[in-house]
């Protein structure tokens, strides 16, 4: 079934209001196996809504509306609706009995344009409205259907799960799922990722997968349809199995993880106390170790060593390696991560030392250039990386190279007593 998605006002189309209900039952219907083949914006015109909604009847089995539900002259979905479908409007006694009651129960006065609301098509399929008072309606049309749900989030969200999700169960006993396993990957690139896995991409039909690169790294969303979640999930087993054995290495967590959690949870397990020395990052990696709740169990402290002077008093990186190699360096990231370590008594240490941007670069040392160090019991690792982007996304991109180091660190048995 293809589905068409119309939201309509003028506050859409002028960029005051960002387009959330389109988001929303796009992913929804896209749960239930509903195509989301189209989405229109159109504004509050009658002559342009009337063309917009014969259209997308043309080309659509399912076309949703939301918005100019309302009681003002402004809004005229409904009307128009009722135009492109052939059919007069008439006052509904019952919606209007209930729309006195609503305002009698709040004790505001009802004014005449209030009944607008209680003008629905001939024939048409009532949705009442649980969340405001603008009822919703749907109608038919040579096995085609219209529906008009209410522009406020909040209305729209309660009728859609409440009453259009059920009549489209009984109607075309839609019930598919639409199931997504996320795999988050660092230290690959796309292109990378498609060449280990491209002959997967190639026969790809049901689960389908999709690389998205995100900040954190790309990601591998693989998604099935089924008739349930348990079924797509078997589709799915299978497909990530055969990813992790590639490209297992780079797969740090799934679906909502993030990195500094699982982190924590690798310090915790293995009761690690791990410590900081940031330069680049400001302080990042250590923000993002403690967004974790319980975080205090493992994260013991660190240093936010901008300067070189602090580098050298408080972690005791030596002036000499200062100056021979300059702040964003090799031995320097060492040093750093290994200073932090012996200073706050930690089992394990991360340092980061680079150039934010956007100025400062040499052409030995770019712009985006970073040192990563790990530092615990079986010695100290260091990693150079090149970052692109702005001095945000370098900051950004550094502190998640960090922690990944930091768990590659741990995870091949180093720092463990
Ligand atoms: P009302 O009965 O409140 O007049 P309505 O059905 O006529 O509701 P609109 O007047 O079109 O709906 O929109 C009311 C409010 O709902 C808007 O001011 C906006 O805040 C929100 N809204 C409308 N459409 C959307 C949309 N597509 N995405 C997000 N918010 C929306």
């Amino acid at each position: 079934m293809i589905a068409e998605l119309v939201t309509t006002g003028s506050e859409l189309l002028l960029g005051q209001i960002v387009n959330t209900n389109a988001a929303y039952m796009a992913q929804e219907l896209n749960k239930i196996g509903v195509d989301v083949c189209f989405q229109t914006t159109v504004g509050d015109n009658r002559a342009r809504m009337k063309e917009v909604l014969a259209f997308a009847m043309s080309r659509a089995d399912l076309v949703i509306t939301s918005g100019g539900l309302g009681p003002t002259r402004g809004d005229i979905t409904k009307e128009v609706s009722a135009e492109v479908m052939g059919r007069t409007m008439a006052l509904n006694e019952e919606c209007a009995a209930r729309l006195k009651t609503h305002f009698a129960k709040i004790g505001r006065e009802m004014t005449e344009n209030n009944l607008r609301q209680a003008m629905i098509p001939e024939g048409a399929h009532i949705f009442v409205n649980h969340a405001g008072t603008a009822p919703g309606v749907a109608m038919e049309k040579e096995g085609k259907l219209l529906v008009n749900l209410p522009g406020p989030p909040s209305e729209m969200k309660d009728m859609f799960h409440r009453s259009l999700l059920p009549y489209l169960a009984v109607k075309y006993g839609v019930s598919a799922v639409i199931f997504s396993r996320v795999l988050h990957t660092f230290g690959i690139g796309e292109s990378m990722l498609e060449t280990k896995l491209d002959d997967l991409v190639l026969a790809q039909k049901n689960p389908t997968l999709a690389f998205l690169v995100r900040p954190t790294g790309v990601i591998i969303r693989i998604t099935a349809k089924a008739e349930s979640a348990a079924a797509a999930e078997k589709l799915i087993a299978p497909m990530e199995k055969e990813i992790r054995a590639r490209i297992g290495d780079f797969v740090y967590g799934v679906d909502d993880e993030k990195l500094e959690e699982i982190v924590g949870r690798m310090l915790l397990e293995r009761k690690l106390a791990v410590a900081t020395a940031e330069s680049c990052t400001g302080g990042l990696v250590a923000s993002r170790l403690t967004d974790v709740a319980g975080s205090s169990e493992y994260v013991k402290g660190g240093v936010v060593s901008y300067t070189d002077e602090v580098k050298a008093e408080i972690l005791g990186v030596s002036k000499d390696l200062l100056e021979s190699y300059g702040a964003v360096s090799e031995p320097v990231a060492r040093a750093m991560a290994e200073g932090v370590r012996h200073k706050l008594g930690a089992e394990v240490a991360v340092s980061t030392t680079g150039l934010a941007g956007p100025g400062g670069g040499t052409e030995e040392t770019p712009v985006g250039t970073v040192f990563i160090a790990v530092s615990g019991n079986d010695g100290t690792i260091v990693e150079r990386h090149r970052f692109p982007g702005t001095r945000g996304q370098v900051k950004f991109r550094a502190s998640q190279a960090a922690l990944a180091l930091l768990r590659r660190y741990i995870n091949q048995g180093k720092a463990l007593h």
